[in-house]
């Protein structure tokens, strides 16, 4: 294993701290949270900060509040801390599961909220050293005519067809979640979906943060309480492994029928993706075995995979079924 590049370390006590101990450049300086990604690019040389603020020790950025149906989450609460909060398992099943099923216990245990939604991509171009993909401002996807068995299947117009990798993200979107970004010019609200960024719009960055910016808290609205919710996640290997697919839906359902529904596949572009050509024609539907199967094959209509991965093309079909099939058992309380 690689050794970590010599830096400094300031351990920030409140969010106003953190911001003051960051630069103008990214290679100034890094919040360091539970350090499971941060840790892991520095060791692999793709990313060199002079300086790593943790903020593990400002507790003010550790909590999770439920008030009037509205949810609102600290960025240093680990996954673990979600997938096991009572609560949210019972009123926003879609979010704890997505925590749940994400890696591993000893890294839930370690990640935060905050740190899972602005994780690097995992592919494995980007991660090698070897490499000088665009992400890394070289020239080329390598993925493209590459090993791609694992990337985008939604890649029309894409320079670079990495997967979105935050489980938590994917969730998040189907609840219309909202992010709140301190920076030393204040604080902003940024939708979760314009929080993404996509290759097209910046290859270079996954999100809209700046080198001085930090989430101060996760808002789930209000508008989603009482909403049926699920989220399903296929993987190779059953102990563990990122999802060859997953997908989150949060719906309003009344009676038998799909009043308004979110759809979001995970894995499957470098954003979170929603399906809104199916969540359109479940509009007033009964939730039923064939209304959800056509919903599926609505999801993937405008997949152009690649030339390993039009496997995925089927199995995000039947992962669409079986999460709007699954919101009849999850309906939330
Ligand atoms: C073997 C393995 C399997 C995995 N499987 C999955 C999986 O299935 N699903 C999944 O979703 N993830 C998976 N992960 C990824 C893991 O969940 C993330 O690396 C982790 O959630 C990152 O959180 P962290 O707190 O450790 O972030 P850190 O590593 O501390 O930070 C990550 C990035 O976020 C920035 N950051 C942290 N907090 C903030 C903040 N409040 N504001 C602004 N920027 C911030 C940091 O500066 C850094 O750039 C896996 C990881 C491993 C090693």
């Amino acid at each position: 294993m690689s050794s970590l590049p010599v830096f400094d370390y300031v351990n920030a006590t409140s969010p106003a701290e953190a911001m003051g101990q960051l630069g103008a450049g990214w290679s100034e300086a890094a919040l360091y949270a539970g350090g499971v990604d941060l840790l892991d690019l520095m060791k692999e040389r793709l990313y060199e900060p002079k300086k790593l603020v943790n903020i593990k020790t400002a507790p003010s950025l550790k909590y999770i509040k439920v008030e009037n149906g509205e949810v609102r989450i600290g960025p240093l609460v680990t996954l673990a801390e979600i997938a096991a909060h009572p609560e949210l398992q019972k009123s926003h099943p879609a979010l704890a599961r997505a925590a749940g099923k994400a890696a591993t216990p000893q890294i839930r245990n370690l990640a935060t909220i905050g740190g899972n939604l602005c994780q690097r991509p995992r592919c494995w171009y980007f991660r090698s050293e070897d490499f000088p993909c665009m992400r890394k401002g070289g020239e080329k996807c390598f993925a493209k005519e590459g090993e791609n068995r694992y990337h985008a299947i939604f890649t029309e117009g894409e320079p670079c067809v990495i997967v979105h990798p935050s489980a938590a993200g994917v969730a998040l979107v189907a609840f219309g979640a909202q992010l709140k970004i301190a920076s030393s010019s204040g604080e902003r609200t940024v939708d979760i979906e314009k929080f993404f960024v996509r290759p097209k719009d910046n290859v270079r960055r996954e999100n809209v943060l700046g080198p001085k910016d930090l989430i101060t808290e996760i808002v789930i609205p209000a508008s989603a309480a009482g909403m049926a919710s699920a989220y399903i996640k296929i993987r190779e290997k059953q102990s563990y492994d990122w999802p060859l697919a997953d997908v989150a839906v949060v719906a309003k359902l009344s009676g038998a029928n799909v009043e308004a529904c979110r759809i979001v596949l995970g894995s499957a572009a470098p954003v979170p993706h929603r399906a809104t050509e199916a969540e359109e024609f479940l509009k007033g539907k009964p939730l039923n075995e064939e209304n959800a199967a056509r919903a599926g094959e609505l999801a993937v209509k405008d997949a152009s995979p690649l030339e390993q991965n039009a496997y995925k093309v089927p199995l995000f079909k039947t992962v669409v079924r079986r999460t709007l099939l699954a919101l009849k058992e999850t309906k939330a309380s």
